[in-house]
């Protein structure tokens, strides 16, 4: 018991190293592509056995175009534990956050995607509930 609570004590304080599967960011490139000139928008869920490991994305019914991020706020609730953040593109191509990105990531999730047009694998970026890039590895 005791073992347990040091342990988790000391990954609260480490940062926290996220991956994603290259099938799901494949699946997020090609959704977003599918997409254009829309912008596309979803959730990131994660493996139960790897809580930071990102596999699945989970796509909100009518969101296509349009505003996205008043259908995130909507939609995003603490409903599913295994859900840690969201995925939108920038069909810009620029993929950092725009202060209205940022006030939705300090509200919901730990962390986030932005995806730039063209959408390849290196034109995308993770960060965490302040908008600070973080490294997210593809496995
Ligand atoms: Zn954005």
């Amino acid at each position: 018991m005791k073992f347990f609570r040091s342990k988790e004590r000391k990954q609260s304080v480490q940062p926290v190293s996220w991956k994603i599967t290259s099938s799901c960011l494949s699946m997020i490139l090609e959704s977003a592509k599918s997409v254009y000139p829309n912008e596309f928008i979803g959730l990131l869920r994660v493996e139960q056995k790897h809580p930071h490991t990102i596999y699945e994305i989970v796509l909100l019914p009518g969101t296509v175009s349009g505003n996205s991020h008043a259908m995130l706020q909507l939609h995003m609730r603490p409903f599913d534990l295994s859900i840690v953040g969201t995925i939108h593109s920038h069909p810009s191509g620029f993929y950092y956050p725009s202060s209205a990105d940022r006030q939705l990531f300090q509200k919901y999730g730990r962390v986030h995607m932005i995806v730039g047009y063209p959408y390849l694998e290196k034109t995308w970026m993770a960060y965490d509930s302040w908008g600070n890039q973080i490294p997210m590895t593809v496995i």
